[in-house]
């Protein structure tokens, strides 16, 4: 399977990327982890909104899901529509949730356009095996196993540290961790983001083989946070940037 980088920008959007958004492409099949602000735009360079398989939310703080909004005007409005339903997997009340940031009637909200899902320890979404573990936020979130072949990504969306996040990465092909905190810094709030040590420390308990750090923040260096996790992990520790392209 490929992962895209669409966004990897932690918390807002920067000058140079999305808020977060990944592609992950197998069998001609495309799912598209988090849709947050300004990802559309970075989703359309890669597939046609059509071409959108399924996607999932880790949750539903606006850096993970507001350009859904967006995604509901193309499917409702653009030459392409009416497209089929497009599955979204989520929170508990993300339809809802979605609905109120458009400001749509609660019924239909976006019903119309997509057909939302709460999230299962387990389900199959396309070629894929999907697991999800709760993690460690301010609101329900959810760290997403993508499993395809005898290959899978772990994808921590925004977390403290926890060990629910070790066991569903458990010897995972690839970690996509977050790292929106500094290291040693006495201001970090807990249970809401992870340090790079933290990135590196939870994949090498996991026995993750590669670490990508994303989610960070544009107020903080990407390459330095990425030097930071290879103090903890001992494997390969890449940096994610818009565009990038790992085969896993
Ligand atoms: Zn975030
Ligand atoms: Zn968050």
């Amino acid at each position: 399977m490929k992962l895209t980088v669409l966004g990897c920008s932690g918390s807002v959007p920067g000058p140079d990327s999305p808020a977060s958004s990944y592609l992950v492409t197998a069998d001609g099949f495309h799912l598209v982890l988090d849709l947050g602000s300004g990802a559309l735009g970075a989703l359309q360079r890669e597939i046609s909104v059509p071409e959108i398989g399924a996607i999932a939310l880790s949750h539903l703080h606006p850096d993970h899901c507001m350009d859904l909004c967006g995604l509901y005007v193309a499917t409702k409005y653009s030459p392409c529509a009416p497209i089929p339903r497009i599955p979204v997997y989520g929170p508990e009340g993300a339809a809802e949730r979605m609905a109120l940031a458009y400001d749509l009637p609660l019924d239909p909200g976006m019903e119309e356009q997509m057909d939302f899902h709460a999230w299962q320890e387990s389900q199959q979404i396309g070629p894929f095996t999907v697991l999800t573990a709760p993690m460690v936020h301010p609101v329900p979130a959810y760290a997403i196993r993508v499993e395809y072949g005898n290959k899978s990504l772990t994808y921590t969306g925004d977390t403290g540290p926890n060990e629910g996040l070790v066991e569903l990465a458990r010897g995972t092909d690839l970690l996509l961790s977050e790292a929106a905190l500094q290291d040693n810094n006495p201001d970090n709030p807990g249970d809401l983001h992870l340090t790079p040590a933290d990135a590196g420390e939870q994949a090498k308990r996991a026995g993750a083989k590669r670490l990508v750090i994303t989610h960070v923040p544009p107020w903080y260096d990407r390459v330095t946070q990425t030097e930071n996790a290879r103090r903890t992990f001992p494997g390969e520790v890449l940096t994610a940037t818009p565009g990038a392209v790992y085969e896993i």
